[in-house]
C-alpha cells in the first residue's frame, strides 16, 4: 500500500491524509516513538480495505498495511492445515489448496480478503448454518501486541485474547500468522439450484428446508417490489459437485470500472428496470445447473472496482441480524421502510444464519436472519433511513454489523454488542479504529446510557 490514502468499500469516508506502514514498523509505531500524540490509538492494522465502513480505518494515526507480510509459510494436502502470514489474500489460499482437493471452509462475498481481515471481521459466508463463522476454523494465531509482545494464541493458549481477536476488528493488536483448517471437498464446481419465489413469505417457508438440504444458500431479493409482491427474489442454493473443476484460479474480472462517474446510475428507473429483469432472468419454479466457484461465490469480483458505480458520494451497506422469532415481521418492516423513503437497495441479501457458536466475543453473525441492503449515499435522507433501520432492528433484539458501518449511533451499537466493554478491556492501548473512536470510546467518555429509544419508521405516509 502507498503512502497517502488508503479507503474503506463504501468510499463514504474521505479518505485523505492517512498514511501507511509496514507490518513490521508496528512495534516501533505503537511505541509513539516520533509521534506528538504518543502511543494512544497510533495504529490499526489494514487488511485489502474490503470493509464498507470506517472500522479499518484511523484517521488520527498510521494504518499497518498487513499486504506487505503474505508469505505461506505451510500446508499439509492430508490435513487441510494451512499456516500463513495474515497479508495473504483467500484468493491465494484458494489457489494453493484446491488441486488438493481442499477450499475455504468458510469465504465471504469476495475473495480479496486478507486472513488477518477475515479473522478480525470473523466474516460468514452462504454456509453460516452449517459450518458457523470464519472463526471456528481458525486453530492458532500470532499476535503481536505493543504492551506484551508477540503472543501465540489459540483455545489452547491465551485463549482470551484469541476470542477477542476473532471479530476483534483489529483492536487487540497485529494478527502475523494464521493457521487455518480448510475443508475436504470432492470440486470446486457447484451444483446450483435456484428458486424463484413470489413473497416474502415464501422465503420464509423455503429457507430452512434448503439450509436442511445444501452446504450453501443465500437469496437475492428485489428490493423494489412492493404489495403482494413485497420480498419476491431467488433462493440460491448450492453444492460442491461430485466431479468436476479442481482450478482454484478465478477467471479475470470481465470488466473494470475506469472512473467515478458524477452521478451514479444505480437509482430510480434503471434500478427499477436492473431488479425486474434479473427477477425474470431465473424461470419459474426452480432450475439447476453447474457453475464456476467464483461466479457462484464471488460475482461482484467479476467486475472490478464496481464500488465506482455508486457515485463519488460511495455507498452504504446495511447488514443487520433479527433472531428467528418475529424475523418476518422484521424483515418486512425494513423493505417497507426503505420503499417508504423511495430510496431503493441495489443489490439485497437475505440469509438464514445458523446456531453454530463463534469461538469470538464480539461476532456479528448469530443465529436468526440477516438481511443486507445497499444504499447509494444521498447525504441525510439516506442517514435518517439508514438510523430508522436501526431502529427497527434493535427494537427487535437484533445488531447492526459493525465492519459495514461508517454512521451508526453509539447506542445502536451498544444494543448490538452488550460485551463491547470485554472487548474495551483487551484493546492493545496503541490500537484504534474511526469506529472504535465515534461508538465504544465515545459511550465510554460520556458515560452514556447504552439504551436505544426505538422509534417508528417517519418515512411512513
Ligand atoms: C464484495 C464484498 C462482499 C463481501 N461479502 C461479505 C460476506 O459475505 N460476509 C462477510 O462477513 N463480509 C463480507 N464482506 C466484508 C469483508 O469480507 C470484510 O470486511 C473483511 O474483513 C475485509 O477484509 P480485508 O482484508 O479487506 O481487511 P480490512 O477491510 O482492511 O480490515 C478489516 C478489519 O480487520 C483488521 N485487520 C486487518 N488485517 C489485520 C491484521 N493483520 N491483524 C489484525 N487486524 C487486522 C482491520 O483493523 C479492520 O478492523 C464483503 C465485502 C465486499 C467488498
Amino acid at each position: 500500500m502507498s503512502e497517502g490514502a488508503p479507503t474503506n468499500w463504501g468510499r463514504t469516508v474521505p479518505a485523505g491524509g492517512r498514511r501507511s506502514a509496514e507490518a513490521s514498523s508496528f512495534r516501533f509505531l505503537a511505541a509513539g516513538r516520533g509521534l506528538p500524540g504518543g502511543s494512544q490509538g497510533a495504529v490499526l492494522p489494514y487488511g485489502n480495505g474490503r470493509s464498507y465502513g470506517d472500522s479499518c480505518l484511523n484517521d488520527h494515526g498510521t494504518l499497518i498495511d498487513s499486504r506487505a507480510s503474505a508469505r505461506i509459510l505451510s500446508f499439509d494436502p492430508e490435513t487441510g492445515l494451512v499456516e500463513a502470514e495474515a497479508g495473504l489474500l483467500l484468493s491465494e489460499v484458494t489457489r494453493l489448496a484446491a488441486p488438493h482437493g481442499w477450499f475455504l471452509s468458510v469465504t465471504p462475498g469476495t475473495q480479496f480478503v486478507t486472513l488477518g481481515g477475515a479473522v478480525a471481521n470473523d466474516v460468514h459466508g452462504k454456509n453460516h448454518h452449517v459450518r458457523g463463522t470464519f472463526g471456528r476454523w481458525v486453530r492458532a494465531f500470532r499476535l503481536e501486541r505493543s504492551d506484551r509482545g508477540p503472543l501465540d494464541c489459540s483455545l489452547g493458549e491465551n485463549t482470551d485474547l484469541f476470542r477477542a481477536t476473532i471479530g476483534g476488528m483489529g483492536l487487540t493488536g497485529l494478527i502475523l500468522r494464521v493457521t487455518l483448517q480448510l475443508l475436504k471437498v470432492p470440486s470446486l464446481s457447484i451444483d446450483e439450484t435456484t428458486t424463484r419465489f413470489d413473497a416474502l413469505a415464501d422465503y420464509f417457508r423455503l429457507a430452512e428446508e434448503a439450509d436442511g438440504r445444501h452446504e450453501y444458500a443465500v437469496a437475492w431479493i428485489d428490493s423494489l417490489a412492493s404489495g403482494a409482491s413485497l420480498g419476491r427474489g431467488h433462493l440460491i442454493a448450492g453444492d460442491h459437485a461430485a466431479e468436476g473443476s479442481l482450478d482454484g484460479t478465478a477467471r479475470p474480472p470481465l470488466t473494470s470500472i475506469p472512473f467515478t462517474p458524477p452521478v451514479s446510475p444505480l437509482r430510480g428507473l434503471a434500478l427499477k428496470a436492473f431488479n425486474e429483469v434479473y427477477f425474470r432472468k431465473s424461470p419459474a419454479g426452480t432450475s439447476r445447473r453447474s457453475v464456476a466457484f467464483d461466479g457462484f461465490f464471488y460475482p461482484l469480483d467479476r467486475i472490478g472496482a464496481w464500488n465506482r458505480l455508486y457515485g463519488p458520494n460511495g455507498l452504504h451497506q446495511h447488514q443487520s441480524v433479527v433472531p428467528f422469532q418475529d424475523a418476518e415481521r422484521v424483515v418486512r418492516a425494513l423493505l417497507e421502510c426503505a420503499g417508504h423513503h423511495r430510496q431503493g437497495s441495489f443489490l439485497t441479501v437475505l440469509k438464514r444464519f445458523g446456531p453454530a457458536e463463534s469461538p469470538g466475543l464480539l461476532s456479528f453473525a448469530r443465529p436468526g436472519y440477516t438481511l443486507t441492503l445497499d444504499f447509494p449515499h444521498r447525504g441525510t435522507r439516506t442517514l435518517a433511513l439508514l438510523d430508522e433501520l436501526d431502529a427497527l432492528v434493535v427494537s427487535a433484539g437484533g445488531a447492526v454489523n459493525p465492519y459495514k458501518d461508517s454512521r451508526m449511533a453509539p447506542q445502536t451499537f451498544a444494543a448490538s454488542f452488550p460485551e463491547w466493554r470485554a472487548l474495551e478491556a483487551m484493546r492493545d492501548p496503541a490500537v484504534l479504529s474511526d469506529f472504535w473512536r465515534r461508538t465504544a470510546m465515545t459511550l465510554a467518555a460520556h458515560d452514556c446510557d447504552d439504551r436505544v429509544v426505538s422509534f417508528k419508521c417517519a418515512g411512513r405516509r
